[in-house]
């Protein structure tokens, strides 16, 4: 997960373990660049890990034994809290992949009275409508083909237009992230821009960050890509965005 047209705005970050994609429900472990493969965030994919890590604005690392309950989140984002928050996100791994945890954890984040960010790999369209009135934000991915994801690709991508339906009906502000590569096809960037043109819905397109072998694409063929979106959604529904903390070396 990550990036998007909020990012400039700062964000709690609750970092949900487990994700359906990355442990085969597509047929595929998961997206290529996935934090998960080769090194230091293995539970984005594995469910239980043993701990709960909250890292601080000061830089403190403080573990708690699992399972917490939902009410002891909400307190640590009260504690958290600065005036600067915009909003809380809900991330992963995969947040949907957890739902009834996570339709506890966003209600008691909602008594607090924070703002809610999910963001979500729309393959779970079902798990997104159970929460859809608590959320105020989403950022919905739609994988690209070259994400080698899944077999049946294009069922995942029809998931991920549901949700982004459901949550725009329901009145949440969400828009689409499409991560693309050097091998990303025009037709398929045209594909999803159709599509979010039929539900009112903008993208944000993000040039993936290099790895695993992995390369984003040229200057010109993310101008290309900017171009063929705006032809669909107008130039006001059509974004870039980077994986910011990454440049900035923090979580
Ligand atoms: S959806 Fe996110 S967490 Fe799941 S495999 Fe892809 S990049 Fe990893």
């Amino acid at each position: 997960m990550g990036g998007g047209r909020y990012r400039l705005k700062r964000r709690r970050i609750i970092r949900f373990s487990g994700c359906n994609i990355g442990l085969g429900a597509f047929g595929r472990r998961g997206c290529g660049w996935c934090d998960s493969k080769k090194r230091k965030t293995p539970h984005a994919i594995k469910p239980n890990p043993d701990y709960l890590k909250i890292v601080t604005p000061t830089n403190e690392n403080l573990r708690f034994v699992n399972p917490v309950e939902p009410s002891f989140i909400a307190e640590w984002a009260r504690r958290l809290y600065s005036p600067d928050t915009h909003a809380i996100s809900l991330t992963g791994g995969e947040p949907l992949f957890q739902p009834e945890f996570l339709a506890s954890t966003a209600e008691s984040l909602k008594n607090e009275g924070f703002k809610l960010y999910l963001e979500t790999n729309g393959s779970m369209p079902a798990h997104a409508a159970r929460i859809s009135h608590l959320l105020d934000y989403c950022c919905c991915d739609i994988k690209d083909e070259s994400a080698g994801a899944a077999e049946n690709w294009r069922k995942l991508v029809e998931l991920e237009l549901e949700t982004i339906k459901i949550l725009s009906d329901a009145g949440v502000a969400v828009f689409a992230k499409v991560v693309v590569t050097s091998n990303t096809k025009l037709e398929n960037v045209e594909w999803y821009s159709r599509e979010l043109s039929r539900i009112n819905c903008p993208i944000c397109i993000q040039p993936v960050t290099p790895k695993n072998g992995y390369l984003p694409p040229s200057f010109q063929q993310l101008c290309i890509f900017t171009e063929a979106a705006a032809r669909y959604l107008g130039s006001e529904n059509v974004s870039l965005s980077v994986q910011t903390h990454k440049f900035l070396g923090i979580l």
